[in-house]
């Protein structure tokens, strides 16, 4: 007997990032990351551990533990009261239960490219068509107001947004931002804005859309990136008044509530032993962008510019197109793992994003194998 999966997946196979680790050989370094290197701070964990010698095992409300969701609000620069919070299973339930408040079958979201691939695919597992909006490599990948309402039509349903981004490490403009919020407020169209690397922003603080906009749509977030917690799944989604009610319900039937043994380590996360914890990881990271920023200076051809936040950089190679093929030749030459640019979207070919959330060591290492394939 032959079984299918609906007619929906069939174009959902491995994505080339899943390609790519699996091609790695043991012992590769590994600069294609997407987590800070190094196990979760002690004080963060033992905030987990204590959930289990408390028997804080169970189910807990749908939204998350109130004691979570006051500490999330607090934590925000906009007012948020603790009844717009949802505790997720990572920043990426949170993306599809955001998504999934807004996409009909057949309806348009606006992605940006490039981008991180869940996007596009999320949307189109929910029925909707990912339109990708241009992020120009010469305006540093940053937010261009004007190109992002062109794309939106009679179909369009929301607008996604990600600063600092992945894989560019761009951030927005506050007045290409303000111009963009204010178009979609014009449009009734709702902003989904990913702040998964918000805590992680180098060149100026962070501004969420949400300061300008409180209304104006979903912050998506989490702890994964800044707390080194990406195995324990907690991310979150804050939603204006009318939009709670229906993303609670979306929650529940994916998950029923995010782990309460996490919760618990999340609580520890954003106690003050905690927000130390993540300064050191922050620490770490900024002179991981330091040394990959000198090592990548040593290369020739390519250009490239210091990611305002994340820990990644966005890399042109000239003379590349084809992306792919880059990558997979730095891993079986240098045994060097690159992420090819293409696979954030067609507006990421040529490149290569390389993460520094990695020993330095590695980082120095890695770039001087891209060096020698770029060289040779
Ligand atoms: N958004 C972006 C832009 C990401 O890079 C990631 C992780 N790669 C996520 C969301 C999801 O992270 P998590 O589910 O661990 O919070």
């Amino acid at each position: 007997m032959i079984i299918r999966a609906s007619g929906r997946l069939a174009r959902f196979r491995k994505t080339l990032i899943r390609r790519i680790f699996e091609a790695a050989p043991t012992g590769a370094v590994n600069l294609g990351l997407g987590e800070p290197e190094g196990p979760t701070p002690e004080q963060v964990a033992e905030g987990g551990l204590r959930s289990v010698r408390e028997g804080r095992t169970g189910y807990t409300p749908t939204a998350g533990r109130r004691d979570l969701l006051e500490a999330i609000a607090a934590g925000r620069s906009e007012a948020v009261s603790p009844e717009h919070v949802v505790v997720t299973a990572g920043s990426q339930e949170a993306l599809f239960a955001a998504l999934m408040l807004f996409v009909e079958p057949g309806r348009e979201v606006l992605v940006p490219d490039p981008g991180y691939p869940a996007y596009p695919n999320i949307v189109e597992l929910l029925g909707g068509i990912p339109v990708r909006y241009t992020l120009e490599a010469s305006a540093g990948y940053r937010l261009d107001a004007a190109v992002v309402l062109e794309g939106i039509t009679a179909d369009t349903c929301a607008v996604i947004l990600n600063a600092p981004a992945n894989p560019t490490g761009a951030m927005h403009r506050r007045d290409q931002l303000e111009l963009l919020l204010a178009g979609l407020r014009e449009r009734g169209l709702p902003f989904i804005s990913d702040e998964i690397y918000s805590g992680l922003a180098w060149e100026q603080p962070y501004m969420s859309p949400a300061e300008l906009s409180p209304d104006g749509g979903i912050v998506v977030s989490g702890l994964s990136k800044t707390h080194a917690m990406t195995g324990w799944r907690i991310g979150w989604a804050i939603a204006p008044r009318d939009l709670v009610e229906p993303l609670t319900a979306v929650h529940q039937h994916l998950v029923t509530c995010a782990p309460s043994i996490s919760q618990g380590a999340a609580l520890a996360a954003l106690a003050p032993g905690g927000v130390q914890a993540a300064g050191r990881i922050r620490e770490r990271l900024a002179r991981g962008l330091e040394l990959m920023d000198r090592e990548l200076g040593k290369l020739p051809g390519i250009r490239y510019r210091r990611p305002d936040g994340g820990f990644y950089f966005f890399i042109q190679v000239s003379g590349c197109t084809d992306s792919e093929r880059l990558a997979f030749s730095i891993l079986e030459q240098e045994q060097v793992v690159t992420i090819p640019g293409v696979a954030f979207g067609p507006g990421g070919e040529g490149c290569l994003r390389l993460s520094f959330a990695a020993a330095a060591a590695d980082i120095v290492a890695g770039v001087a194998g891209v060096g020698r394939v770029l060289g040779g």
